[in-house]
C-alpha cells in the first residue's frame, strides 16, 4: 500500500498515520518529522532549515525531493508506505511521479484530510508530543488515558512544536493553500484522490480512512 496524506497543517494527517502504520505494517514518512530530526541534530544544514520553518515557509524542492528519493529507497518501503507532509508543491508531486515511474511501484491512493481553517488553528493551538516516542495528542481533543503519561511508551515527557505558534500558523495556511491545495486537481486528474471529511472525531476519521484503503487494495 502506497499512499499519500494531503491536508493543511493541523488536518489529522500525523495521528491518522501512527494508525495506518500499526494497521497495515508500513512505514510512515513524516518530512515533518525528519526536517525536525535535522534540526535537532544541530548540522549547519539544520540551522538553516530551522529558520525556513520557524518562518511558516516551504523548504526547497530540491532538498525535500532528495531527501525523500533517499528514503523510499530504503528496504522498510519495499512493501509500500504512508506520505505524510510530502509532496506538498507541483514541483515535488511531480518529481515523485518520475521516481514512482522508474521504481514501477505507482501510488494506490491519495486521502485528502479536509477541514476548515478556523479549526485548524484550535488543533495546532492544543497540539503537542511525546518527546520520546513522537506519539501526537491534543489538549482537548486526544489526552492520553492517564493524564501526563504516554499511552504509547509510557514517558512523562512531552513538548510542544517552536512553529505551531498563532502567528506561524496564519503563514502556514497560505503556503499550504497557494502551494499544496493545487495538488488535489492534479491527483483527481489521475484518478487517486480520495476526499474526506476530516472535521469528523479522530476515530471516525480513521475509520473512513481504513474503509478506503481496503477498497483501494480490491481495485489494485
Ligand atoms: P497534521 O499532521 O496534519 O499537521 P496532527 O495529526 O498533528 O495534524 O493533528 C493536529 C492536532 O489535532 C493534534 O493535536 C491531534 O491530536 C489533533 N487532531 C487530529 N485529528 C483530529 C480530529 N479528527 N479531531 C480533533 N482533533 C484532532
Ligand atoms: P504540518 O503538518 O503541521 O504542516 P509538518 O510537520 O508537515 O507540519 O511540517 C513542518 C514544516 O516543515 C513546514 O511548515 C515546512 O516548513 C517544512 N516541510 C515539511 N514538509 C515539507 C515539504 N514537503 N516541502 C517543503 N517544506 C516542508
Ligand atoms: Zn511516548
Amino acid at each position: 500500500m502506497r499512499l499519500i496524506l494531503l491536508g493543511p497543517p493541523g488536518a489529522g494527517k500525523g495521528t491518522q498515520a501512527e494508525v495506518i502504520q500499526q494497521a497495515f505494517s508500513i512505514p510512515k514518512l513524516s518530512t515533518g518529522d525528519m526536517l525536525r530530526a535535522e534540526v535537532a541534530s544541530g548540522s549547519g544544514l539544520g540551522k538553516k532549515l530551522q529558520e525556513v520553518m520557524s518562518s511558516g515557509q516551504l523548504v526547497s524542492d530540491e532538498i525535500m525531493i532528495e531527501l525523500i528519493r533517499s528514503r523510499l529507497g530504503q528496504n522498510d518501503c519495499a512493501k509500500g508506505y504512508i506520505l505524510d507532509g510530502f509532496p506538498r508543491t507541483h514541483a515535488q508531486a511531480e518529481a515523485l511521479d518520475v521516481m514512482l515511474d522508474a521504481l514501477g511501484a505507482p501510488l494506490d491512493v491519495v486521502i485528502e484530510l479536509k477541514v476548515d481553517d478556523a479549526a485548524l488553528v484550535a488543533r495546532i493551538a492544543g497540539r503537542y508530543s511525546c518527546t520520546n516516542c513522537g506519539a501526537g495528542y491534543h489538549d482537548a481533543f486526544k489526552q492520553p488515558a492517564k493524564l501526563g503519561v504516554c499511552d504509547q511508551c509510557g514517558s512523562t515527557e512531552f513538548s510542544r512544536r517552536a512553529d505551531d505558534s498563532a502567528e506561524t500558523v496564519s503563514k502556514r495556511l497560505l503556503a499550504y493553500h497557494a502551494q499544496t491545495a493545487p495538488l488535489l486537481p492534479y491527483y483527481h486528474q489521475h484518478g487517486l484522490l480520495k476526499t474526506l471529511d476530516g472535521m469528523a472525531p479522530i476515530g471516525v476519521v480513521t475509520d473512513e480512512i481504513l474503509k478506503t484503503l481496503q477498497a483501494a487494495l480490491v481495485a489494485a
